[in-house]
């Protein structure tokens, strides 16, 4: 099954492809040129990074548990227009629970409205809140998700400083090390 190369979501239905790369919605195709960039960000300092965030409280609730990229997948449409996409959230596994519930209820009042869109892609999007096979994996270490997030991330904050990224915005308070860190990865490249 082909992932997003983006958000790494499973891509059941109206892929996006750029070249080798395979995005789940028109919102994750924004950030393609990111995901290139990413793999020049060095390993050590997306490891420091993520082990951060992994580390830190739930910035939503505050509880010590770990923290993870937990998503939840919304459409809406209306009647021509059709949008769906994976929303990041940087938090426990409670909280992201609560995001699916509230992707599914969201998707079940809005996704419907458009043909073939909406009628094809708001099961989607349901099924993949309830069935996200992230759910099941081990939660001692970060996720790969989280790692491959806080890459782009970084990549995003080196190629513009200016750039605002939606997906991104969630992990913006929880990564506090790279910005010091970034003179340091200019050097290398130079
Ligand atoms: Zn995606
Ligand atoms: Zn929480």
């Amino acid at each position: 099954m082909n992932k997003c190369s983006y958000c790494d979501s499973p891509v059941l239905l109206g892929g996006i492809r750029d070249g080798e790369k395979h995005f789940c919605s028109a919102h994750c195709e924004k950030c393609s040129p990111y995901v290139d960039f990413a793999k020049n960000i060095p390993q050590d300092l997306v490891y420091k990074s993520t082990l951060n965030i992994f580390k830190s409280p739930c910035p939503k609730c505050h509880s010590d548990k770990h923290v993870d990229v937990h998503f939840s997948y919304t459409i809406w449409s209306a009647i021509v227009v059709t949008s769906w996409r994976s929303n990041p959230y940087i938090c426990c596994s409670a909280c992201g629970l609560k995001y699916r519930l509230k992707g599914i209820a969201y998707s079940m009042m809005f996704g419907w409205w458009s043909l073939p869109w909406g009628i094809l892609m708001t099961p989607v999007q349901i099924f993949k809140n309830l069935f996200d096979p992230r759910l099941f994996r081990k939660k001692s270490a970060p996720s790969r998700q989280l790692t491959q997030l806080v890459r782009i991330h970084l990549a995003t904050k080196f190629a513009n400083e200016n750039i605002e990224l939606e997906p991104l915005n969630h992990i913006e308070d929880s990564v506090s090390e790279p910005i010091d860190e970034s003179d340091s990865y200019k050097n290398k490249t130079a």
